[in-house]
């Protein structure tokens, strides 16, 4: 599946319209925490998710095929990996605050597996917004003017080097590879 051009677009406006209501410029690292603070959220570890079953607590601390998942909506409380890195948690943190700017439905459970049906579609738009999120295109422009390789801009945007790799690619901004 590819996302148009015009919902590429859409996710630059809304990454560039996010730093400017939190007063950012647009090559400031927006730090995910803040953006969920905005609205009046909280991120945090499954150990401190209120009523959280203590064996599915255990559980998810103890295996590493989950990042992160948007718990509910109103008040927004997202539980993230305390495992993964800085970088990696602000990518799903990201990934999961899409999916709120973009009012995309709440997962639903399949009810024999219990395992949770996610719609292809919107996950990847989940993705490129989280991404828009982390580096916008004029930040990310603003960068390599500086004249930053992928391991300075990655660490000034609290990306992984990936991730900036993806939004080189995504934008055709040329970056260093040092
Ligand atoms: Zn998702």
């Amino acid at each position: 599946m590819r996302l148009n051009t015009s919902f590429k677009k859409r996710a630059e406006a809304i990454a560039v319209d996010w730093r400017y209501r939190l007063r950012l410029r647009v090559h400031d690292e927006l730090p995910a925490e803040r953006l969920i603070a905005e609205f009046q959220g909280e991120a945090v570890t499954p150990d401190h998710v209120p009523g959280a079953n203590t064996e599915i607590t255990a559980r998810l601390l103890d295996v590493d095929d989950w990042s992160a998942a948007i718990i509910r909506r109103s008040p927004l409380l997202i539980v993230y990996h305390p495992a993964h890195s800085y970088a990696r948690r602000q990518a799903n943190l990201m990934h999961e605050m899409a999916h709120i700017l973009l009012d995309h439905p709440m997962v639903g459970f399949d009810p024999t597996t219990g395992l949770p049906v996610r719609d292809p579609e919107c996950e990847e738009e989940a993705t490129y917004l989280g991404s828009c999120l982390q580096i916008p295109r004029l930040g990310l422009k603003w960068a390599v003017h500086q004249g930053w390789g992928i391991k300075s801009i990655a660490q000034h945007f609290g990306a992984s080097e990936d991730l900036v790799r993806f939004r080189g690619n995504m934008t055709g901004i040329q970056i260093l590879s040092t």
